[in-house]
């Protein structure tokens, strides 16, 4: 799952709109945002298998980032944050669901590399080995939000161009993505450090579409 986790932050957009775009797209991959700091570092691991179907990623040491109870412990520290951020409650818990929703949506695709904590063996519904369905699965979550997501803006008067710019924008980074996927001699910085960037890109073309005088709605 990729631009398939923005479907949250849109969806989380639309319905608590008191936190900006670029914090609910932020929080929607911080998961993976704390993965490709750990990856470079040799704190989890990762390596490549050319022969897997969807994602060359053999992600098969993530306890950090990726177990059940540490998503849980990085969705209260986005609650946390965005309180310290002054969000109102409502906005705040919907940055910590949007949190979670990364390692929801993880759990669909990935095949079994996310750990439960209260039970031995890994989790993971696999659906990156039927990779038509995977990628209609993240291009339709994004096409539904994205759908209510510029309705609502519209209702406000605000124009629904920059909804379909940035939706166009994850579709054509997903296209992109798709056929440059990490070298099979790639080392933990070169695919770690890609991920860094693009999450951080896609952050700021977030802040980019919800800019504008009516930007924070009531
Ligand atoms: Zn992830």
């Amino acid at each position: 799952m990729f631009v398939g986790h923005y479907a949250a932050a849109i969806a989380a957009k639309t319905a608590a709109p008191r936190a900006p775009l670029w914090s609910y797209a932020l929080a929607c991959q911080a998961l993976d945002l704390g993965w490709g700091a750990l990856v470079p570092l040799g704190v989890e691991k990762v390596r490549i298998d050319p022969g897997l179907q969807g994602s060359t990623l053999d992600l098969y040491f993530m306890p950090f980032t990726h177990s059940l109870p540490a998503a849980l412990i990085w969705s209260a520290a986005g609650v946390g944050l965005a309180r310290a951020a002054r969000l109102p409650w409502s906005a705040s818990l919907m940055l910590g669901a949007v949190v979670f929703s990364h390692w929801g949506l993880d759990l669909l695709v990935h095949r079994p590399d996310l750990e439960l904590g209260f039970a031995p063996g890994k989790a993971g519904l696999g659906l990156w080995n039927l990779p038509v369905v995977e990628m209609t699965l993240e291009i339709g979550l994004l096409a539904v939000t994205g759908a209510l997501w510029a309705a609502r803006r519209t209702r406000h008067a605000r124009s629904a161009w920059p909804a379909a710019a940035f939706l166009a924008f994850l579709v054509a980074l997903q296209i992109v993505v798709q056929f440059v996927g990490p070298a099979p001699s790639a080392t933990p910085l070169e695919i770690g450090l890609p991920a860094l960037v693009v999450y951080l890109i896609v952050g700021f073309m977030a802040w980019l579409a919800d800019r504008g005088p009516k930007a924070v709605e009531a």
